[in-house]
């Protein structure tokens, strides 16, 4: 922002792929004039939204055993706006990835399990195809390899699978600066507090006061700290889990293998997949461990921390229902163990077998400088551990959002969520037609309408 102009009409906290995506929206498909965007690093997606801190999944819902149909079809119409944008804006080979994926099923328990599943998502998803055990040799031959139990898969060989979520928040800024709309970057930047002066918001920073009509806090971790601040969300309370990874010493996978969802367990399961920041390397993980810290590589904020932990009554009793369950209970323990330096692989080398059963643990390494911090959100009045995402829309003009995954690949899905209700409130219209010509399939699900738009 140059010196002198301190008005803009749309503030977005947070340049991660939130952030971006939001940006991205505003300024290609409404008629708003200006947004001003802060982020306190020197550059976008830094953290979680890193191509190192998370996973790289275009989650679909196809492969996910944790969805159930309708977070499914929720998720798939959304993701399938970034799927849309990377091959509408050529960014294929680039940003977005085909690499083939699937859901192994071990075991006859899974297998029928799976056989299930796929007879209910096929209406939604009717590409995917079964692949029995000498399908998938042609497909994967390691993950038949040394196996003693039987297998079944279920996956696609031809979709975009596999998403640089960094590369996209650097592209959908540069890109926002190619249209009508005065983007204002401010990175570096850091936003110490919101509060309302007029009818307005006055965004303070530790580079001086900016006035906003509204307001977008797509800030990770430190979005229901804001919303806190401002007397919103105390309904809600945070967890924060980490999730590492491990490395196979070489390239073993050229698919996306997801693990079964064991149901009672509240985080994804364990999966393998080739990485595109180590040249396609087999990376393992995520694990899942809560995490005395809000930004992971980064430095702890114990008062942020406590303040967003909100350890009352109703908050340690969902952590007491989480820990009465043997199955949560062993799970927390397996995981604390993933994490412990030197001999973690001894003990995570058990959740690869199931994906690749020749593996030792010598086999693989802790992948150091990898892995992110999912904000999980507490419901407190419901006492429930919440495992998607959360906005707290207070319908005065600014928005909280917290994005746990799979927030990164409904990222254009939220920010048309956002941009439909920044619009209504400042009356400008919104592009709806250009956004369905650009970024909904004609085949898929189309996010803007919740149903096919044929
Ligand atoms: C281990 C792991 C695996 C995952 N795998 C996947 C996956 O495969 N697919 C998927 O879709 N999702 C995945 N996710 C989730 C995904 O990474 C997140 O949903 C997504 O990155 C969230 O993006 P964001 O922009 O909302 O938040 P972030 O990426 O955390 O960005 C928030 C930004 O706000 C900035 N900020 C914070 N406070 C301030 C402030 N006061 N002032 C200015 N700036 C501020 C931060 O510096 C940061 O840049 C995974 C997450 C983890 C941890």
């Amino acid at each position: 922002m140059t010196e002198g102009s301190y008005y803009t009409q749309v503030t977005i906290i947070g340049g991660g792929i939130s952030g971006a995506a939001l940006l991205f929206m505003l300024s290609r498909y409404t008629q708003i004039d200006s947004v001003t965007l802060f982020e306190k690093y020197n550059k976008p997606a830094t953290l979680n939204s890193s191509a190192k801190a998370n996973s790289q999944t275009l989650h679909i819902g196809d492969i996910e055993t944790n969805y159930d149909f309708e977070k499914a079809k929720k998720v798939s119409a959304s993701s399938s706006m970034v799927a849309n944008f990377i091959t509408h804006f050529n960014y294929e080979g680039t940003i977005g990835f085909r690499k083939p994926k699937m859901v192994l099923a071990v075991g006859e328990e899974e297998i029928a399990k799976l056989k299930a599943r796929y007879e209910t998502f096929k209406t939604l998803f009717p590409y995917l195809e079964l692949w029995e055990e000498e399908v998938l040799e042609s497909i994967e031959p390691i993950l038949t390899k040394g196996r003693k139990e039987p297998i079944l898969a279920m996956g696609a060989k031809d979709k975009i699978s596999t998403v640089d979520f960094g590369k996209l928040s650097q592209t959908f800024i540069d890109l926002s600066q190619k249209e009508h709309c005065t983007v204002n970057l401010n990175f570096s930047t850091e936003v110490t507090q919101i509060t309302k002066k007029w009818d307005k918001f006055l965004i303070h920073t530790d580079k001086g006061e900016y006035l906003s009509d509204v307001v977008v806090v797509d800030a990770g971790v430190h979005s229901l700290l804001l919303a806190h601040e401002m007397g919103y969300g105390e309904e809600y309370a945070m967890l924060p889990i980490g999730g590492s990874f491990y490395f196979a010493k070489t390239q073993l996978l050229n698919a996306k293998v997801y693990t079964m969802q064991n149901p009672k367990l509240p985080f994804a399961a364990v999966h393998g997949d080739p990485d595109l920041t180590a040249d396609w390397r087999t990376r393992f993980g995520p694990t899942a461990f809560a995490m005395m810290t809000l930004e992971r590589y980064h430095h702890m904020e114990i008062l942020n921390l406590f303040d967003l932990l909100s350890l009352d009554g109703s908050v340690l009793g969902v952590y007491y229902d989480l820990m009465k369950d043997e199955d949560i209970r062993a799970y927390i323990m397996r995981n604390f163990a993933h994490e412990l330096p030197g001999i973690g692989n001894e003990f995570f080398i058990k959740e690869v077998r199931k994906l690749i059963p020749s593996l030792n643990s010598d086999d693989i390494e802790y992948a150091e400088g990898y892995g992110g911090m999912r904000p999980q959100i507490i419901d407190k009045k419901a006492k429930k551990l919440l495992l998607g995402e959360a906005k707290i829309d207070t319908g005065k003009g600014i928005i909280f959002n917290m994005t746990p995954s799979p927030g990164a690949s409904s990222c254009l899905g939220n920010a048309f969520e956002d941009a439909k209700i920044l619009c209504d409130f400042l009356e400008v219209d919104l592009l709806k037609r250009k956004i369905k010509k650009e970024l909904c399939d004609e085949k898929e699900y189309c996010y803007i309408n919740r149903q096919p738009h044929r």
